[in-house]
């Protein structure tokens, strides 16, 4: 097994062999969802693409610290520095306690990532549970001399920052256009320049959501709670950070800038970004209409869809693009993604049951070293899928007899679809899940058509068209025929 895992560094902008800091120890920090509503394509996508290096890694027996968080305070309306916390505007309006708005939508989220088989992280640390420490590094930024203090808020000062640092490397951003191009705004608050970004802020009078502190009653940015958990649960310094490329800028710029001037030193070696969803080509977004959510995929309950699709389907769909190239949805693909997931599983029954011979004529450890070279470039999960599935033709070709395996082959080649499949890609058996159900539907069955047949026997007709009807209500059809009754789901 080749371990040699490459990964895209966002912050280098190549690929780079991963070498942990501390090997065998890994710390990973994700940035979780905002709970205020319920999960989307774009919660399932940074999830599912962790979730797959979080499986990798552990398969190469590394001890990983997963540490993904939910924010609860904090993140206010488009993504800036001014208007309404995101949760205190849904507890607004639906008259709720904002941790009744965060306790509601965490345990939604917590269902979907279950539904879609991503693990759970090994912390999940919310940001007002972290007010303290996020303080404590707001305290040790602003002795370090890159922040100020305004009417009760603390801003970040880039500028000052800038100077010994170089902000703006994640994004490729240039502080030089962004003083040119946001000039224009300055004087409209209490910041020196526009593009600083508040470390506390104040909290006007209707503000639900505050923390008492020295600068004032207020709530910490947006950016804090990143910076101040990942230090507290991984160190000065971690491997990898990942989250959505939406948020490189400015969430993680910022987060970049709040580590170093507080640390003196940067604190991720990795950095990695998962590309967006668009819908039928078009962005997501609850003004464009095609704003569907987990739920309404696992229940076909959205008017762009044309029927329900599994967790598995979703996830299979999503894994079948590369991580940092943009996914299209669409009903024909998701289709075309359901048929695939389908051949792949039903390949993996039939390797179950299929006989060795004297001869290989085919090469299990060829397949094998494609699979993990693709794997091990940069999470390339739509090639793996693909060897995966040269893997499944050979499957069905030892079936036909068109092609042998021996029993040492055979034995590789379960081992290597069952790691692949289940343990690294992540997929379940659905169709197993609904065949138990079925084993009872079966066993009932055949129990009622002996009550019927008895019925027959002692010509009570009433009994048994009675159960006929009523499996037909059902939806159960019964036939008779000349081998005995048969039934079938309609
Ligand atoms: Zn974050």
């Amino acid at each position: 097994m080749n371990k040699d895992l490459h990964i895209y560094n966002s912050l280098t902008r190549k690929k780079e062999i991963f070498e942990p800091l501390n090997a065998p120890f890994v710390g990973m920090y994700v940035c979780g969802p905002t709970v205020y509503g319920d999960g989307h394509l774009g919660h399932a996508r940074p999830a599912i693409t962790f979730d797959i290096l979080f499986r990798l890694l552990k398969h190469y027996d590394y001890k990983v610290r997963y540490v993904r968080n939910i924010t609860d305070v904090g993140h206010l309306e488009n993504d800036a520095d001014a208007g309404e916390d995101k949760i205190a505007k849904k507890a607004r309006l639906e008259k709720l306690e904002p941790m009744e708005v965060v306790q509601y939508y965490t345990d939604r989220y917590h269902k979907n990532m279950a539904q879609l088989n991503v693990q759970s992280p090994s912390i999940e640390p919310r940001a007002s549970g972290h007010i303290i420490e996020q303080l404590e590094m707001v305290d040790e930024i602003l002795k370090q001399g890159f922040a100020y203090e305004s009417k009760g808020s603390v801003y970040f000062d880039v500028e000052a920052y800038n100077k010994k640092y170089h902000y703006g490397k994640l994004s490729g951003r240039n502080i030089e256009d962004m003083l040119n191009t946001t000039r224009a705004l300055d004087g409209q608050d209490d910041k020196k320049n526009s593009f600083d970004f508040a470390l506390w802020k104040k909290a006007s009078p209707e503000h639900i959501m505050r923390w008492p502190s020295k600068y004032s009653d207020g709530f910490p940015g947006w950016h804090m709670e990143c910076s101040a958990m990942s230090t507290k649960y991984l160190g000065d310094q971690f491997d990898i950070h990942g989250g959505g490329m939406d948020l490189q800028f400015p969430h993680h710029e910022c987060e970049i800038a709040q580590s170093t001037a507080a640390n003196g030193k940067e604190s991720v070696k990795y950095w990695m970004h998962n590309n967006m969803i668009t819908i039928n080509g078009q962005k997501m977004g609850k003004s464009l209409g095609n704003f569907i959510t987990l739920n309404d995929f696992f229940a076909g309950t959205h008017q762009i869809l044309e029927k329900a699709y599994s967790p598995m389907t979703v996830r299979f769909f999503i894994l079948q693009a590369h991580y940092r190239s943009t996914v299209d949805f669409s009903n024909e693909a998701l289709q075309a993604a359901e048929k695939g997931l389908d051949r792949l599983l039903t390949a993996i029954q039939t390797l179950e049951k299929l006989k060795p011979s004297e001869q290989s004529t085919i090469n299990v450890s060829e397949i094998e070293d494609k699979c993990y070279t693709a794997i091990n470039d940069d999470l390339n999960t739509p090639i793996t899928i693909a060897h995966l599935f040269d893997g499944v033709k050979l499957i069905n070709s030892i079936k036909d007899g068109k092609e042998t395996i021996t029993t040492n082959d055979l034995d590789q080649l379960k081992t290597l679809f069952n790691i692949f499949t289940f343990d690294i890609l992540g997929f379940v058996n659905e169709t197993e899940i609904k065949s138990e159900s079925k084993d009872i539907t079966s066993g009932l069955m055949d129990f009622i058509l002996d009550i019927r047949q008895n019925a027959k026997n002692n010509k009570d007709w009433t009994t048994s068209d009675k159960i006929r009807d009523q499996m037909k209500a059902l939806g159960i059809e019964i036939k008779d025929g000349k081998e005995g009754a048969e039934w079938s789901i309609k």
